[in-house]
């Protein structure tokens, strides 16, 4: 279900390790060498096996996403024959629009190339278990690292570049800028990825108990901890009332400098007050609440190499005009191909919810509240004739190991 498993909270922590030789040669982007450092001198390293997992991806990297595109200032890397048809277009020309978009919205003046890896969604699992390294070893160079076909993408393209662009703004913190601060900064790009605004996420967050203090938060270690959705959600909000409400200067000198007192002469605890006053009054209604709590249902998926391994999966992708929510895609060899499903079919209903355009979203939600082996039940109109069927959801599949070569099969365009 590709539309519906986009926009996951990024998972871009860097882990606090000290330095050594072995990094040296990372960052002078000579892997094979660190590669065979981590196997021999550096394998006593707390995180060698981490370490050696993320550079086997890099030079996999390297050998496989090997055709590039350029937009402006931004570079997308993928797999031969990726890089053509009309998401590809869109994508690169966002990627560049988001560029702009940061360097405005931020009030910097970032001018350096930033490169875009695009990834086979497959390979999902391997590239989160890696993502603490690329933050820490790759962002400093201008590189993101995302995946390719899935609607969600342009949040997660947006996200990890503002964590590139703005990496100068904490120059003078050597390391000391929280990560509700970092991650904040980065969500706060994306006002209202799925519709429903930021603060309206938090107000549910009280309904419900996911919320999280904030003097949790502040501290790395427990922010990491966190469930992620959470702490990244929140972390969005009370970024951006702090730019909203004492302005954006203000708010990079704490980045540089993360001394509350100094800078807005309030403690933690009085900001958090004064920002969940700001938060109550956001609006939530019904369909707000249940696309919060679907949002939370598919982040603990995300939450852990299990639950993304064991993420109940359709196998088909829908689009929506005015109209109508119809399948635009079928993937090979999935649940929707082996049940005879169409592009052009019109989703109707699932499990006895409406499906209509704008509320598209409750497909993803119908799915995400099922296991793998699990079935949902269809409507679908085919050529004015309106058929039932069962669906039984399979297991996403997605790559453990790195793929032997890269994909043959290039994503079709329109994912
Ligand atoms: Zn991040």
């Amino acid at each position: 279900m590709a539309l519906f498993a986009g926009s996951s909270p990024a998972f871009c922590l860097p882990p606090s390790s000290g330095a050594d030789s072995g990094r040296e040669l990372i960052l002078s982007g000579q892997y094979e060498k660190a590669r065979q450092y981590y196997s021999t001198q550096g394998a006593s390293a707390p995180d060698a096996a981490g370490i050696a997992d993320y550079l086997d991806l890099l030079i996999w990297t390297q050998k496989n996403l090997t055709a590039t595109r350029r937009c402006g200032n931004t570079v997308l890397h993928a797999a031969q024959g990726v890089l053509d048809g009309r998401e590809a277009d869109a994508l690169c020309l966002e990627a560049d629009r988001l560029y702009r978009q940061i360097e405005e919205k931020f009030s910097i003046d970032y001018g350096k190339t930033i490169s875009i890896y695009l990834y086979p969604e497959e390979m999902e699992a391997i590239v989160w278990k890696a993502y603490p390294y690329l933050s820490q070893y790759q962002l400093t160079d201008g590189k993101v690292h995302v995946f390719f076909g899935r609607a969600g993408q342009y949040g997660q393209i947006g996200h990890e570049m503002v964590h590139a662009m703005t990496q100068q703004m904490a120059a003078f913190s050597a390391g000391k800028t929280p990560d509700l601060l970092i991650e904040g900064l980065a969500e706060y790009l994306d006002e209202s990825p799925w519709g429903v605004d930021l603060d309206a996420f938090v107000k549910r967050f009280g309904e419900n108990g996911a919320y999280l203090p904030l003097s949790r938060l502040w501290n790395p270690v427990d922010f990491r901890r966190a469930p992620r959705l959470a702490a990244y959600v929140q972390a969005g909000s009370f970024v951006r009332f702090l730019v909203q409400e004492f302005g954006l200067e203000k708010f990079k000198r704490l980045y540089a400098r993360p001394d509350l007192k100094a800078v807005y002469g309030k403690s933690l605890l009085e900001l958090e007050e004064q920002w969940l006053l700001t938060v109550q009054k956001a609006g939530l209604d019904e369909g707000a609440r249940r696309i919060v709590d679907y949002r939370m249902s598919l982040a603990t998926h995300y939450a852990s190499e299990n639950g993304l391994l064991n993420m109940p999966w359709a196998g088909f992708a829908v689009t929506e005009n005015e109209n109508r929510v119809s399948i635009e895609q079928v993937f090979e060899a999935s649940p929707a191909s082996r049940l005879g499903l169409k592009p052009h079919d019109e989703i109707l209903a699932i499990d006895g919810r409406a499906v209509r355009p704008g509320t598209a979203w409750v497909i993803g939600e119908a799915i995400f509240e099922k296991r793998p082996g699990d079935a949902v039940a269809l409507a679908i109109s085919r050529q004015g004739l309106l058929i039932t069927k069962r669906l039984t959801l399979a297991a996403k599949p997605l790559a453990t190991g790195l793929p032997q070569n890269a994909p043959e099969q290039p994503e079709g365009p329109g994912r």
